[in-house]
């Protein structure tokens, strides 16, 4: 009981950190990235295929009653064409993301299969709550990486912002597919409305016991079309701070910088980097129909491969010519701790700070 106390306290002060403790919590969550990653960056493409979406979220563009948007579904010869003849020379993964809509997951089925016949891409998906047999059936055509955010670690809290479906499927969802063979990713949004500190305390905890390979920080913006339209958006301490904290507390753990970094300050993106992420995302979805991909806002900072290639440069580090795949591939079997714990770390280093 103690020991819990002395460590949420800890936590407390080092989120919220500013000035020259925030440096250095960051160059330690960096250090601890180098020592497990050395200083390659993972380098993936998103292409996002449909923003069709049965939830309801009060933070996203796309939720459901949202009619500010034209809904689409991305054709799959346009999909094709991206991955097989038009991608980006540095991606090793490829992320298939939509909202949550069963026609795009059913869709999507035969280009997987294809992607897996034909190249050596890693395959990621990120489609939302699905029945087991979705999930089945999407590990069968040859994805492995399946990104399922949390957003929030507090229960009365996920159900307060609307997060998809309940709290307890969205964690038994993250248990079978980690139990079906598929590596996990799971995240929250910094700076959602209505969290305490507690509640990304709980946040941190819930995902470090979570048998995941992959983790991520968001950065809340407020999007025009939603309920929480009005509120603040998080700010860079917090969203830094925040990965430099999971990277402590997860050291095997894949951390994406993810791109709505760039709009909560300057170099952020690259910061994340430097506090221990160490995946990067290239945005291949057509501009068309990218405008109505709003899971913040319409203005979004789209990463290329040149803003990709010289945030990476930026925080000191390299592209990885491995992919991410490949690399959690090499891990198994029971080589990758399930929750690895440095938060020892972490508190003795807020006692140095
Ligand atoms: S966050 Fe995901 S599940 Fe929620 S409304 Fe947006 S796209 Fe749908």
């Amino acid at each position: 009981m103690h020991a819990t106390r002395r460590h949420s306290l800890y936590h407390a002060e080092l989120l919220h950190a500013s000035g020259r403790t925030a440096d250095a919590v960051r160059e330690h969550g960096g250090r601890v990235r180098q020592q497990v990653f050395g200083n390659k960056v993972f380098v993936r493409g998103v292409l996002e295929i449909s923003n069709y979406c049965r939830q309801n979220c009060n933070y996203c563009g796309m939720r459901r009653d949202n009619k500010a948007i034209d809904r689409f579904r991305l054709p799959l010869d346009i999909a094709r064409e991206i991955i097989f003849n038009h991608l980006p020379p540095a991606i090793t993964d490829i992320n298939i993301q939509a909202g949550e809509d069963v026609v795009a997951v059913r869709d999507i089925v035969p280009l997987l299969r294809e992607i897996r016949e034909r190249t050596s891409l890693g395959i990621s998906v990120c489609l939302g709550t699905l029945s087991s047999r979705e999930y089945d059936m999407l590990r069968e055509a040859g994805a492995s990486f399946y990104i399922i955010k949390l957003e929030t670690g507090n229960p009365l809290h996920y159900k307060e912002v609307q997060a998809p479906g309940t709290f307890e499927k969205r964690i038994a969802a993250i248990r079978y597919l980690a139990q079906t063979g598929w590596s996990v990713s799971s995240g929250f949004i910094a700076g959602l409305p209505g969290q305490t500190t507690e509640h990304m305390l709980e946040t941190l905890q819930v995902l470090g016991e979570l048998p995941l390979a992959g983790n991520s920080v968001s950065p809340f913006i407020p999007g025009g079309d939603t309920p929480f339209g009005t509120y603040p958006a998080s700010t860079p301490d917090l969203s830094l701070n925040a990965v430099a904290l999971m990277r402590l507390a997860n050291p095997r753990r894949i951390i994406p910088a993810v791109s709505a970094m760039n709009l909560v300050g300057r170099d952020a993106y690259s910061g994340a980097i430097r506090a221990g992420a160490n995946l990067t995302t290239i945005n291949l979805t057509p501009p068309d129909a990218r405008r109505n991909y709003v899971l913040y806002q319409r203005d979004r900072y789209i990463m290329d491969q040149d803003r990709v290639l010289r945030a990476i440069r930026n925080a000191g580090c390299e592209v990885s010519t491995r992919s991410m795949a490949r690399w959690l591939a090499e891990q198994r079997p029971g080589s990758v701790p399930v929750a690895p714990s440095n938060l020892e770390t972490a508190a003795r280093f807020g006692e140095a700070a």
